[in-house]
């Protein structure tokens, strides 16, 4: 009976420290679409066959997306409130309403020790990236934005935006200062997949990149790129990933082309989701920063793989938007959220002082 327990005791105690192990994760990789409200991932889910990748997220939740001075937001005060947890004022990029800096997640996994990197379909310098490294009174202020980057020790950053860098009204030269900094710099896609360790800038566009089917994998190649450098720091890493143009498409009320954005966006949730099932020290978060378009689907045919659309606006609509999470800590990101409320997750989990 001693004997019984003793094993019953052993048992146990490899199981719930394998299970403790399990509970906090060492790398999160943030994956964020913009303008993707629920309508936006069912439309693309049935134009795929009644499936998509993001439904291996077995934890799922809502977000709240307002911000501090309105009820619809923009990708600025979107962003904001997911890297910093803060609700700012519409427009503003990384600082609290009353315009002072606030410290991204980002800013805060990197002076952590983390490897950190971001990845987006537009350029580097636009909205939504912007809210993760820089500290801006107006989203509009791109070569400010590029210099905020060079304040920095992030570790890749692959978008479009090199005239931001390069061709600027102070006359520095960005992609000079980069070099300086040990960066890799890489202005195409082949380019950019040659890097394996190291610093990459991968400024793959002069301004915006374009939209799909013309920009080819550009997303899933330049994330997996990202994922393998950064997966060399032994502490972990932080990655931010945005499917940046499901939101234009919103603006454009155009749902064929929302559906191809969103198809490209959940491709690469796909192949991140194949690393942290493998890697297992991996949290996956997927979220967006507010709706596009305010998108209803009126009728439909899964078999036929159609749906009819409605939009109620060209602009943002104010609705909840879905959280998905899978790996480490997953279980944290469901019901209903604020958009603040990530920020303060990822810290814990990832114990950052
Ligand atoms: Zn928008």
């Amino acid at each position: 009976m001693i004997k019984r327990f003793g094993i019953l005791l052993l048992v146990s105690t490899i199981l719930l420290g394998s299970m403790s192990a399990a509970i906090r994760p060492k790398n999160v990789i943030f994956l964020i679409g913009d303008g993707m409200g629920m309508a936006q991932v069912y439309a693309a889910m049935v134009a795929n066959g009644n499936k998509l990748e993001v439904e291996r997220c077995k934890h799922v939740g809502y977000s709240k997306t307002y911000c501090a001075n309105r009820f619809v937001t923009d990708s600025g005060a979107g962003g904001t409130a997911l890297a910093t947890g803060v609700k700012t004022n519409y427009g503003m990029i990384g600082m609290s309403p009353d315009s002072v800096a606030v410290e991204t997640i980002l800013e805060q996994s990197e002076r952590n020790g983390l490897a950190t990197g971001i990845v987006v379909t537009c350029a580097i310098t636009y909205v939504t990236p912007a809210t993760f490294i820089a500290h801006q009174h107006h989203r509009s202020m791109y070569e400010e934005v590029a210099a905020d980057f060079l304040k920095t020790d992030i570790d890749v950053f692959i978008g479009g935006g090199r005239k931001y860098f390069e061709t600027r009204k102070d006359g520095r030269n960005l992609i000079q200062e980069l070099k300086d900094k040990q960066y890799q710099i890489a202005f195409d896609m082949d380019e950019v997949k040659k890097i394996n360790s190291g610093k990459l800038a991968g400024l793959i566009h002069e301004d915006q990149p374009p939209a799909m089917p013309e920009r080819g994998d550009l997303l899933s190649d330049a994330t997996m790129t990202a994922i393998n450098i950064l997966n060399k720091n032994e502490k972990g890493f932080f990655l931010m990933v945005e499917g940046s143009q499901i939101d234009w498409a919103g603006h454009s009320n155009d749902v064929e082309q929302i559906i191809m954005e969103t198809l490209d966006f959940d491709k690469t949730v796909g192949k991140v989701l194949d690393f942290a099932e493998k890697d297992k020290t991996t949290l996956v978060i997927i979220t967006a920063d507010h709706e596009t378009g305010g998108l209803t689907l009126t009728d439909g045919n899964i078999n036929q793989r159609k749906v009819k659309t409605h939009f109620s606006t060209k602009s943002h609509s104010g609705i909840p938007v879905p959280v998905f999470a899978f790996g480490p800590g997953a279980e944290e990101f469901t019901g209903f959220m604020e958009n603040i409320d990530f920020k303060g997750k990822i810290e814990k989990l990832l114990k950052l002082k």
